[in-house]
């Protein structure tokens, strides 16, 4: 299998696999395990991950928008699929013909869905978008009468199949006292929607609320089905969850040395002139840049492994390369490969540490991976597949 070894990102399945096993084990047998691909898998390659959650048991997929859930149809992935979001009502025959999912948050999108498959065969399958507290989609559920009226019409809508019914944790990742107050409100607000919905003989057959945070915290409101996605990544929500659950990166992302020279005290290196060399030292070129997803703003603020070691990143990024301080790894030479974040050897470097230092989180750091970037799927140490986006 080929592809340029300039800078990749290896995607352990036997991680993946892993993290799978180790969220199953959270929640009851016969709960259900949606797998969140939305946003390329978290950047991990939305495809070969969908395959492989398929194959380990997720019964359920989720995806961002209806290009997203194409991409999975065309990629032979057959599994349902959850359209977290809105696709506007002029694709609903074509939701219904790929088997999906839409998630649907008001009374007035449901009418237009509806609207729209009059005289076709087949019903869209819906999943009931709650609003418990998120204050993003979904129709209000604190204690309003008002949405169990307009359910009861959507229920009757005979174009349209109620199977789902979920709501989503803006806090649920949190220890912090008045945010697990929060979330425990939140699912109380679900389950007397629930059974307010019961009332009015509206049962949907799959009730879902938990993201990894919840499923990790708080598999108790498990139910019919959980839908964590970072976590199968490998990686935690929130530090508050350390030693919650064993979780190992999915992702590393390598790249190689282009040139070393060494250099007398008192150069400036790179863009800026923001480094200068105190004492003698050997730099790297490496082959990774803001281009790639690597963010400038790290610049002079991280290390890399190499040889096992860490070394640290000197000077601006720029967009396809950066210098590394190797003064410390006296052995390494031109076409070594280092390790940005992830596993090597017995060392690795959390994408949430890189995150932190930029005031973000692991998520936007891991979709934000630049699609020059080839992902590489290994067995064990067998390379089975190769993404490249750029053909
Ligand atoms: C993204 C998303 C998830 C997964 O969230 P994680 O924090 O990555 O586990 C679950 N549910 C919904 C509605 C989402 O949008």
């Amino acid at each position: 299998m080929d592809y340029l070894k300039r800078t990749w990102a290896d995607i352990s399945l036997d991680n993946l696999n892993h993290n799978y096993q180790q969220l199953r084990a959270k929640i009851p047998s016969g709960c259900r395990l949606l797998g969140v691909v939305k946003a390329d898998a978290y950047g991990h390659g939305a495809v070969p991950i969908s395959r492989h959650l398929c194959e380990l048991g997720a019964e359920f997929l989720a995806v961002s928008n209806l290009e997203e859930a194409m991409q999975l149809r065309r990629g032979g992935i057959r599994r349902p699929i959850l359209i977290l979001g809105y696709t506007p009502p002029a694709y609903a025959r074509d939701l219904v013909a790929m088997g999906l999912r839409q998630e649907v948050h008001s009374l007035e999108y449901a009418r237009a869905l509806h609207e729209e498959l009059k005289g076709s065969e087949r019903r869209l399958k819906v999943h009931i978008k709650l609003d418990t507290g998120m204050s993003r989609l979904g129709f209000f559920a604190y204690d309003h009468p008002k949405t169990v009226e307009e359910l009861k019409e959507v229920a009757q809508m005979p174009k349209l199949l109620i199977e789902g019914i979920f709501m989503h944790f803006p806090v649920a990742d949190s220890i912090d006292g008045a945010d697990a107050n929060f979330t425990h409100t939140q699912f109380e607000r679900f389950t007397q929607m629930l059974s307010a919905l019961k009332g009015v003989g509206i049962e949907p057959e799959i009730r879902h609320c938990c993201n990894s945070g919840a499923t990790i915290l708080y598999p108790e409101y498990a139910l019919d089905m959980v839908r964590p996605g970072i976590a199968t990544y490998g990686v935690l929500p929130s530090e508050d969850l350390r030693g919650m659950i064993d979780l190992r990166p999915v992702m590393s992302l390598r790249s190689t040395i282009f040139q070393i020279r060494d250099f007398e005290p008192n150069i400036t290196i790179s863009y800026g002139r923001t480094y200068t060399t105190e004492d003698p030292a050997r730099i790297a070129v490496v082959g990774i840049g803001y281009a790639d997803g690597f963010p400038r703003s790290l610049s002079s603020n991280v290390s890399f492994l190499l040889h096992g070691r860490r070394v640290p990143q000197v000077g601006r990024i720029c967009m396809d390369m950066c210098m590394v301080d190797i003064t410390r790894v006296p052995e390494a030479k031109v076409g070594d490969v280092v390790t940005v974040f992830g596993e090597d050897g017995g060392d690795s470097i959390e994408v949430t540490s890189l995150a932190n230092r930029l005031g973000t989180i692991p998520y936007e750091l891991m979709c934000g991976i630049n699609k020059r970037i080839p992902r590489i799927y290994l067995n064990g140490e067998d390379e089975t597949e190769v993404l490249q986006y750029i053909v």
